[in-house]
């Protein structure tokens, strides 16, 4: 089980269903396909999960997503008393795409964040409900009344976003594009995944794999519902949707 699934959510991320092929099945039931629209775990954003309708129409409800032994193998995880498909089996791939939607307009609003608050990220986690991004950030200059002001600006002014693969060649000159301290893009693979935001990057662009909404509008009312100190130079900032309160 180490072929590489073909990631169709790379592409479309608003594909919420696709067809799939069972490729193999590991000791613990999660189950590897030729290609998916399921997302796996990576990036602080969580996999996907949903269920896998047969051909006879009964379903199997996935629990989770997550990379395999490479990070192009995505497995599948069953929930604990779903049915077993076939080795070679045919399904109909169903993301839950109301959580899905929420990730992706989570996922667009940690990277807005991070355009309005341009300092090293140390940490991220995409939530459906709340999200976090932890910043070296020394000082407490920013407020949250501000910060939200400036993300729903980007929001409002309606954004394009899209995906562009640059060579690690053309990252290595441009080292500005990397807003992780801790985490460096992977290096060996020789393409690397630009999410750009605004006509010809002009917003933002940075490397990540994960799933982006196709314009800022889509993200909604947003606001930072909080900043919290976490050591002496780190910052957590929690993105929540809906407005501000007062
Ligand atoms: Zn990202």
């Amino acid at each position: 089980m180490d072929a590489a699934t073909q990631a169709l959510f790379r592409e479309d991320a608003y594909l919420s269903t696709a067809e799939g092929t069972v490729t193999g099945i590991n000791e613990r039931g999660g189950m590897v396909l030729d290609r998916t629209n399921f997302y796996a775990t990576s990036g602080g954003q969580p996999g996907d999960t949903g269920f896998f309708e047969r051909a006879d129409g009964s379903r199997i409800a996935i629990a989770g997503t997550i990379t395999g032994q490479t990070k192009d193998e995505v497995v599948h995880l069953p929930a604990p008393d779903a049915a077993r498909p076939e080795i070679g089996e045919t399904l109909v791939l169903h993301i839950d795409w109301a959580r899905r939607y929420k990730l992706m307009r989570m996922h667009t609003a940690c990277h807005l964040l991070s355009v309005v608050c341009p300092y090293p990220i140390t940490g991220a986690a995409v939530g459906e409900d709340e999200s976090r991004v932890d910043f070296d950030l020394p000082d407490a200059s920013v407020t949250k009344e501000g910060l939200t002001a400036e993300m729903m600006a980007l929001v409002t002014a309606n954004h394009p976003i899209f995906t562009q693969w640059i060579g690690e060649d053309e990252l290595a000159a441009n080292p500005g594009l990397v807003k992780s301290k801790n985490v460096r893009p992977p290096a060996g693979s020789g393409r690397i995944r630009l999410v750009c935001i605004g006509a010809e990057a002009s917003v933002d662009s940075q490397p990540c794999g994960g799933t982006h909404v196709s314009e800022t509008q889509e993200v909604g009312e947003i606001h930072i519902g909080k900043i919290e100190k976490k050591g002496r130079e780190n910052r957590r900032f929690r993105i929540r949707f809906g407005a501000l309160p007062t």
